[in-house]
């Protein structure tokens, strides 16, 4: 059985990765999705094990030093990382696994699966990323600063990408990226 394709969706923080892969869902139900872990507290409505699985810092700590983890990177003063067996165990079951991730984590990907297949989610523009953040009304301003601060230098990284899609409708997003699905299925495709 050949082995299953890794798919990052990275992108600055409030492009709508965690929307579009919601919307993959529903068009792509074989693509299996990566929960991470954070030490990030629960919004209204995250489910553990759903949206991430919570963890407090030592617990975090303790999967860092146990190698549990795929890759991890501290973004506005919480840790977010892939718990790695996960991975591993969908991949060598012959299945695709998409992950949800930051910029620096993908980057670090990269250097351990050099045949994963990289998205960068793009906003429009950067005045339209800082309206998704402020609409969403779960930050404080400090925190929404840090944000757009993180994701101008963020966008300066699209070349360790393969593709880039850019957010201006939901759909249209997805569509582009099951395109690129399909298209990284025909380029392995063997007699
Ligand atoms: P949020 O707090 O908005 O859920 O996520 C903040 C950022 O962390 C987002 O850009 C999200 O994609 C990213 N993120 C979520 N899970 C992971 C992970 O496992 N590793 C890394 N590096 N980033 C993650």
């Amino acid at each position: 059985m050949s082995r299953g394709i890794l798919f990052v969706l990275s992108g600055p923080s409030g492009v709508g990765k965690g929307t579009v892969c919601s919307a993959l869902r529903g068009n792509s139900p074989e693509l299996v999705y990566s929960v991470s872990a954070t030490t990030r507290s629960p919004r209204d409505g995250e489910q553990e094990g759903v949206n991430y699985f919570f963890k407090s810092r030592e617990q975090f700590l303790h999967m860092i030093e146990t190698d549990a983890l795929l890759e991890h990177a501290e973004y506005v003063g919480n840790f977010y990382g892939t718990p790695r067996d996960f991975v591993e165990k969908t991949l060598s079951e012959g299945k695709d696994i998409i992950l949800e991730i930051e910029v620096q984590g993908a980057i670090k990907v990269r250097e351990k699966f050099a045949e994963g297949v990289f998205i960068f989610l793009m906003p429009p523009s950067l005045n339209e990323l800082k309206q998704r953040i402020v609409g969403r009304g779960t930050e404080t301003q400090a925190t929404i600063d840090h944000r757009l601060s993180v994701a101008a230098e963020e966008m300066n990284l699209l070349h360790h990408y393969d593709y880039a899609v850019v957010n201006d409708e939901i759909e249209h997003a997805c569509s582009r990226i099951s395109a690129i699905i399909t298209a990284e299925h025909c380029k392995r495709e063997r007699f």
